[in-house]
């Protein structure tokens, strides 16, 4: 599914602001990658986007993006109410697709998109970039290694300040999958899934609407989830605070691990691990996130193994966030699906 000069050429869905600032960098960064096309709901701003960035086409339509023999792959960066039918075309099409999380507004959704990708035998992946981190990877090393032996518990802290730049749909469009849960949550459910290696089973949450969010949308949660392994996981995600600094912790019978300033898009934060030998800072080599994901992707089109995250790591992380969401509106204990 080559182009002919055997150059591998991506078409972006949505001319982003996620694309801009780390996506189209990210790809240019694989060698032989390129974008070959970005496809806008207003042809104006995409040619103005395609000028910007250097990109050889501009389209006002998907179909017209899928068409151009150029575009082997996609990155579906749209708001997430776009996602599922633009994901379906790509598929039918034969184009391989990393999508932006949430996958969809529903897990039956995030399911036809995976099954239709896996039907038209093109690669499927979900953008979550924090189990790309050094950081998280070394948490995940950890726990396998036993330094902390049996997890019991996890804090996540992901409570942020929206930057202005940002404060559009994700505030006020329920329809377009706003609201901090389906932004962040997710996001926090990879990461857990990823370092713990474990499934959620069931969420208790409890959200907030403070001065950002509109029309019933919230910007701050504290959930907790449970784990298939036992373990506890306690998240506190916002767009409304601004000092808090972000983290992750995870608690176990013989240590601690706490990586501080590591729910982020950037290639920083430090991991100190504290047990009966006392506390120490574990040696991470920091790479940029985004472009290890989008790596992986390009090794799985060429064959070699799996994205960083699949569709199905997509699926389940909506799944958790679909049932925080469902248990902040109910008040009740909640069960993830799948
Ligand atoms: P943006 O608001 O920047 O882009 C979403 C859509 O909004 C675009 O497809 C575009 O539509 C439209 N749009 C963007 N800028 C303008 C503008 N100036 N004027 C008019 N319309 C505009 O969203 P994000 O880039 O923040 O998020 C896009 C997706 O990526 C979401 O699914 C989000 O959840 C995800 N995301 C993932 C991150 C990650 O780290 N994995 C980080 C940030 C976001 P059109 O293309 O039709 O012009």
């Amino acid at each position: 599914m080559q182009n002919q000069t055997q150059r591998t050429g991506w078409g972006l869905i949505g001319a982003s602001t996620i694309a801009s600032e780390h996506m189209i960098g990210a790809i240019r960064a694989q060698a032989g990658h390129d974008v070959a096309a970005v496809m806008s709901s207003s042809i104006e701003r995409g040619r103005a986007y395609a000028e910007k960035h250097g990109i050889a086409a501009a389209y006002g339509s998907v179909a017209e993006l899928l068409s151009d023999s150029a575009v082997d792959a996609v990155y579906i960066s749209t708001t997430n109410e776009l996602h599922l039918e633009q994901a379906l075309a790509a598929a039918a099409a034969g184009k391989h697709v990393l999508c932006e999380k949430p996958l969809a507004l529903s897990v039956l959704q995030a399911q036809q998109m995976v099954e239709a990708c896996h039907a038209a035998g093109v690669v499927m992946a979900t953008n979550h970039h924090l189990r790309n981190a050094a950081t998280h990877r070394k948490i995940r090393e950890l726990i396998q290694n036993g330094a902390i032996g049996k997890p019991l518990f996890a804090r996540v802290f992901h409570a942020v300040h929206l930057p202005p730049h940002l404060q559009g749909w994700r505030l006020d469009k329920p329809e377009a999958g706003g609201g901090v849960i389906l932004d962040i949550t997710v996001h926090d459910t990879d990461t857990l899934r990823f370092v713990l290696d474990a499934e959620p089973l069931e969420v208790v949450g409890l959200s907030q609407t403070a001065e950002m969010a509109k029309g019933g949308l919230e910007d701050g949660v504290m959930a907790i989830i449970r784990f298939d392994n036992g373990v506890l996981a306690q998240l506190h995600d916002a767009f409304t605070v601004k000092h808090a600094g972000t983290g992750i912790e995870i608690h176990g019978e013989q240590g601690s691990i706490i990586g501080r300033n590591v729910m982020t898009q950037q290639p920083v934060g430090e991991v100190i691990l504290r047990n009966a030998a006392g506390e120490q800072k574990v040696q991470v080599e920091h790479e940029n996130l985004y472009v290890r994901g989008v790596a992986s992707f390009c090794a799985a089109m060429r064959g070699e193994g799996s994205p960083a995250a699949t569709g199905d790591d997509g699926i389940r992380s909506l799944a958790t966030a679909v049932a925080v969401l469902q248990a902040c509106t109910t008040g009740q204990k909640t069960p993830v699906n799948p």
